[in-house]
């Protein structure tokens, strides 16, 4: 009977376990991509690079005689068609962490085992399962530095080798078309412009991890920070789809510390950044949508409001702000540095709840990630376990003149005219509009203002 492999963020052949198990098996193997309720909750720009990504991995199954099967419906329901239409008696997955994923996933399987069929998951998203790392007490870890160095030395285990074929069933059961799904229905925003600088798909993942260890890690210690410069990986966008194995970045890293190049235990260290988000998000699912500490419930940050729809149009008059969201409409991505610049900025000058901002980035970002943009906005608010704090209150024109000197990143999204063909017409923006000139706030009012009130907070 046929295996079926229930595909989600794992879009790769090489050190693709549940793949290879399946293949392993000498039985023929079925793979589907659902689009389940967990993913049309997606936001625009996460769902249209899916598409992308959908259409590069079913390009890659070809090659070695397989086939992509798209189905529409609950999770659970697809599944259980397939098994009936195909004889299959075996369903297998590779994990996921975030709390709507796993509770789905807990209950698929579940349902697959009651009605008699073998139901198997495997590890694959991260290095390190949330599970597997456990304080002396044997809890979770809450601050980033330990929960690092008690995996910094352990074993992922050998990257498995890309299967070199995949066995077909006699018959393969009906397919949606990809162009179908319209999963670019959302994207109020020119496509084709952030199109331009995606990099979609395995070999493209690849390519740009031996790039990045050749040439940049070196320098990645004191380029990473640095606005103008392509100092990072950029492989944000192919992790979060799985078009790359972490355990794959992992081991180019180690080899290129052992090279003696000296940025890589910073990468190794930003690579555990990102399981320390799952870890978080699996052991306190409340990270994603709520304040992770609930003291900060009562602070009076403003729901969705005029200015902060200025900062999501690059109109705040901040120079290095308006660079970065105009960065992020265009590319899809933000430099990781101007990420918590501008999330400093709307949560505290503009004292605007970090959610407002989150739910932009999850609908804009291409590299959108729940776990890491959950954490990452409210270790910039605050909020957040091991957080910056809320009265280290980032200077956008400090940071700037350090991180942008010679202010390149600044002239370069002020002059790109390529954010008019993205920005929908609604905006009425245009690119002879006069350019915001005095800032929506004043950056020392601002600043001020929330440390009143986190002053009051804590005077109550
Ligand atoms: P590199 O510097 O090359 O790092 C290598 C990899 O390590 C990255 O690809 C990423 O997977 C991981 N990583 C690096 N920094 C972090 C971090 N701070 N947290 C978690 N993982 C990290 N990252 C996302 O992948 N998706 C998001 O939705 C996301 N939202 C963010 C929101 C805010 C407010 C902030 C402050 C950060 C957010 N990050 C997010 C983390 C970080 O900005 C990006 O991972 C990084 O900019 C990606 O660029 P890169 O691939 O070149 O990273």
């Amino acid at each position: 009977a046929p295996i079926l492999y229930w595909m989600r963020r794992d879009l790769r052949l090489t050190d693709n376990p549940a793949l290879c198990w399946a293949v392993d098996q000498g039985r023929p193997v079925i793979p589907v991509f659902i689009l389940d309720e967990v993913v049309e909750t997606w936001g625009a720009a996460p769902k249209w690079r899916l598409g992308l990504g959908l259409g590069s991995i079913g390009e890659s199954l070809a090659a070695v005689g397989s086939t992509l099967i798209l189905r529409r419906g609950k999770a659970l329901d697809v599944l259980r068609e397939l098994v009936d239409e195909t004889g299959a008696e075996t369903v297998v997955w590779n994990r996921l962490y975030v709390e709507d994923e796993r509770l789905r996933d807990t209950s698929v399987k579940e349902h697959l085992r009651d009605a008699g069929l073998e139901a198997k998951s495997f590890q694959a998203h991260v290095l390190f399962e949330p599970w597997t790392v456990v304080t002396g007490t044997g809890g979770y870890y809450k601050v980033y530095t330990p929960f690092w160095k008690s995996v910094r030395d352990r074993d992922v285990g050998p990257a498995l080798t890309a299967p070199s074929s995949v066995a077909a069933p006699d018959a393969w059961p009906g397919s949606d078309a990809l162009d179908d799904w319209d999963l670019s229905q959302a994207m109020r925003r020119g496509a084709e412009v952030v199109a331009d600088h995606v990099h979609v798909g395995e070999q493209a993942a690849q390519s740009r991890l031996g790039a990045f260890i050749a040439h940049r890690i070196a320098d990645y210690d004191s380029a990473r920070d640095m606005l103008a410069e392509d100092g990072t990986s950029g492989l944000s966008e192919n992790l979060t789809y799985g078009e790359i194995s972490a355990r794959s970045c992992w081991h180019a890293g180690r080899r290129a510390m052992e090279d003696g190049k000296a940025g890589a235990e910073t990468f190794l260290k930003e690579l555990v950044w990102r399981d320390f988000a799952h870890h978080l998000a699996y052991h306190t699912p409340h990270l994603i949508r709520e304040n992770w500490k609930s003291d900060w419930d009562a602070f009076p940050w403003k729901g969705d409001n005029d200015l902060a729809e200025a900062w999501r149009r690059g109109r705040t008059g901040i120079d290095v702000v308006d660079a970065a969201m105009r960065e992020l409409y265009v590319t899809g991505r933000m430099h990781n540095r101007a990420r918590m610049l501008v999330a400093s900025y709307l949560t505290k000058h503009l004292m605007t709840h970090w959610k407002v901002g989150a739910d932009w980035f999850a609908d804009t970002l291409v590299d959108w990630d729940p776990a890491s943009n959950a954490m990452g906005w409210q270790w910039a608010a605050g909020s957040g376990p091991d957080a910056s704090p809320f009265f280290r209150i980032f200077n956008p024109d400090t940071q700037a003149a350090k991180f942008d000197p010679d202010a390149a990143y600044r002239k370069r999204w002020k002059r790109d005219r390529s954010f008019y063909a993205a920005i929908p017409r609604s905006w009425d923006m245009a690119p002879d509009d006069r350019p915001v000139l005095h800032p929506i706030v004043d950056l020392a009012e601002g600043r001020q203002r929330a440390l009143d009130a986190y002053g009051q907070r804590n005077a109550e």
